[in-house]
């Protein structure tokens, strides 16, 4: 709580925090041979063990019983490999695909989505990419407001995703955030909360997926998705949202400050208290019945001054 007082930063991730995490495929394309369909059986079935919102999300809206897959491997921050009808499947954004040639038709395309802030996750089949899916993520109605309270607390949003610059900067304005990191790796996020600290602020990190999870512990202070987040993400957190309400999180700060504030002058007044007790003591005026009352008196008022803590509600 001592921390949560002094934090002057707020990191944020974008997908499961900010926005549902639960975003739904508007659109497949095939730059390639395989048709869309084919496409789309490959993406649901390398997902379909994936934790990501946008793995689980793509298999969701799939529908069907994916295909099996095989040889399963999630990369943090970029997507996943596995192994579908005895070919080599990716699927994810585009440091995961770092080794498949882009061809310029399959970058316009790809563009135009992720220009309306929408998320694009390439599919490549054997190393060669063949198409991708266009999956759109709707904000949280609180977000905004949330945001804007934090503000008003003195705390500065910054935005941290794994996400393309362009779907992170449409989201970040939509929020009115005005600090963005976009296409961070863990060790990236890693970073960025180490050279606000190292710049004097104290930071607090609020996330979701196994890639917060290193930020999450770097963080002064890391907020945990309890519902929608990865049980990783939970694990390394300080506080667990269980309901993932990040309506709550200005409250948060401002509860701290306050109770820091009652800590104080509970300290104040019982010291001040016994101090004079003890002066009317020495000079004979407090007997050994009343000072013990005295004494006593001081606790319940320190306790009742406590209590008041949990009816207080943010004006
Ligand atoms: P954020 O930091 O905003 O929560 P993530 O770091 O979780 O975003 O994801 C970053 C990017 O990595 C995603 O936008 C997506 O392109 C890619 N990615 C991560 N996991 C997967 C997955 N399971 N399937 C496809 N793409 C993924
Ligand atoms: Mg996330």
């Amino acid at each position: 709580m001592e921390k949560l007082s002094k934090v002057s930063k707020i990191t944020f991730d974008k997908t499961g925090t900010l926005t549902y995490g639960t975003p739904t495929v508007t659109a497949v394309k095939s730059v390639s041979d395989y048709s869309e369909d084919e496409i789309y059986d490959f993406a649901a079935a390398a997902e379909q063990m994936s934790e990501h919102p946008l793995g689980k999300a793509i298999v969701k809206c799939y529908g069907k019983k994916p295909k099996e897959c095989s040889d399963f491997k999630m990369i943090p921050g970029e997507g996943v490999t596995a192994l579908v009808d005895g070919k080599g499947i990716r699927a994810g954004n585009l440091k995961l695909l770092k080794e498949t040639c882009l061809s310029k038709t399959l970058a316009e395309n790809a563009g135009k989505y992720i220009n309306q802030g929408n998320t694009v996750i390439y599919i490549a089949v054997e190393n060669t990419l063949a198409g991708f899916l266009v999956l759109s993520d709707t904000l949280r109605e609180e977000s905004k407001q949330m945001i804007q309270s934090l503000k008003e607390a003195g705390v500065e949003p910054v935005l941290l995703t794994g996400d393309h610059q362009k779907t992170a900067d449409s989201i970040a304005e939509a929020l009115n955030i005005q600090k963005v990191y976009a296409n961070c790796r863990p060790e990236d996020k890693l970073r960025c909360i180490d050279a606000y600290q190292k710049n004097g602020n104290s930071v607090c990190m609020i996330g979701d997926g196994i890639n917060d999870a290193p930020a999450l512990k770097k963080a002064n202070i890391g907020i945990g998705m309890g519902g929608i987040g990865s049980d990783i993400a939970v694990e390394a957190a300080d506080i667990a949202l269980v309901d993932d309400e990040i309506k709550e999180l200005p409250h948060l700060p401002a509860l701290s400050k306050r109770m820091m504030t009652t800590i104080k002058l509970n300290l104040t007044f019982s010291m001040g208290l016994n101090f004079l007790a003890i002066i009317l003591a020495i000079t004979g005026i407090l007997g050994p019945v009343i000072g013990t009352l005295v004494h006593n008196a001081g606790s319940v008022v320190v306790i009742l001054n406590s209590a008041l803590l949990l009816k207080w509600q943010q004006k």
